[in-house]
C-alpha cells in the first residue's frame, strides 16, 4: 500500500514516513503544496496524509477540493494544528475523509490509516481472507490452509495488494505503482521474479490445492478465490 505524505515540517514528515514504513507501507514525502498536488494527481496512491497549512499555491483544503474536482477519490487524512468545530467541518467539506489534530499520537494516525484503507472493502475485522489464504496486516502473518507461511517484507506487501483486489486482473504497472515507491527503479522482470517467489511459497507447497495465482498472459495476474 502506497501512502503520500504532504507535510512541510520536515521533522513531522520524517517521523510519519518512518513510522508508516515500519508498519509495511510505502511512503513518499513531499514538502510543498504544488509538488504534493502533482504527485497526488498523477500517481497511484492508496492514501494521502495532508497537512492543512502548506507553502505553495494551495493550502490543504484547496488541494482536497481540487483533487476531488478531478475525480481523484484517494482517501485523505488531513493534519491540522487547529481543532475548532469550524475547521473540522471545513476539512471534511473539502473532501477529506478524516482529520487529525496536531500534535497527534502515531498510534492514532496508524489506526486511522488502517480504518480508511479498509473502508471500501467489506472485510470482517482486520484479517484479509481469500479462499484458504489469510493475511493479518497487524501481526504480519500469512497462512494457507492453516499453515504458516513466511514472507519477506516485499512479498508481504505484494500479497496484501493482491488480497485487496481478489479475482481482478492486476497488471504489472499496477503492481509497480502500488507496491514500489517513487525512488525504486523497477523492471517488469522484477515483478515476474516476485510473483515467482509468491508462487513458491503459496502454491508450490500445496500441490493438492488449486493454485491461487493465475497468469493472464499479456495482461497480468489474478488472485483467484474460487
Ligand atoms: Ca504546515
Amino acid at each position: 500500500m502506497r501512502i503520500l505524505v504532504i507535510e512541510d515540517e520536515p521533522k513531522i514528515a520524517q517521523a510519519v514516513k518512518k513510522g508508516l514504513e515500519i508498519k509495511g507501507y510505502l511512503v513518499d514525502t513531499v514538502f510543498d503544496s504544488d509538488t504534493g498536488y502533482s504527485y497526488a494527481k498523477d500517481s497511484a496512491y492508496d492514501l494521502i496524509v495532508l497537512d492543512r497549512m502548506l507553502p505553495g499555491s494551495r493550502d490543504g483544503i484547496k488541494i482536497c477540493q481540487d483533487l476531488r474536482k478531478e475525480n481523484i477519490s484517494t482517501p485523505i487524512i488531513m493534519l491540522t494544528a487547529r481543532g475548532t468545530i469550524g475547521d473540522r467541518v471545513d476539512g471534511l467539506n473539502s473532501g477529506a475523509d478524516d482529520y487529525l489534530i496536531k500534535p497527534f499520537s502515531f498510534d492514532e494516525l496508524t489506526a486511522r490509516v488502517r480504518a480508511l484503507l479498509r473502508r471500501p472493502k467489506q472485510s470482517v475485522g482486520t484479517i484479509l481472507k481469500v479462499a484458504d489464504l489469510t493475511l493479518d496486516p497487524i501481526n504480519y502473518t500469512v497462512t494457507r490452509a492453516n499453515k504458516k507461511i513466511l514472507l519477506t517484507n516485499k512479498e508481504f506487501v505484494l500479497l496484501e495488494y493482491f488480497m485487496h483486489h481478489p479475482n481482478q486482473v492486476i497488471t504489472k504497472e499496477m503492481i509497480i505503482n502500488h507496491v514500489w515507491n517513487e525512488e525504486a527503479d523497477v523492471l517488469m522482470n522484477t515483478i515476474e521474479v516476485y510473483i515467482g517467489y509468491l508462487r513458491n511459497k503459496l502454491d508450490r507447497p500445496f500441490k493438492k490445492l488449486k493454485p491461487l495465482i493465475e497468469t493472464r498472459r499479456g495482461f497480468g495476474y489474478i488472485l483467484n478465490s474460487k
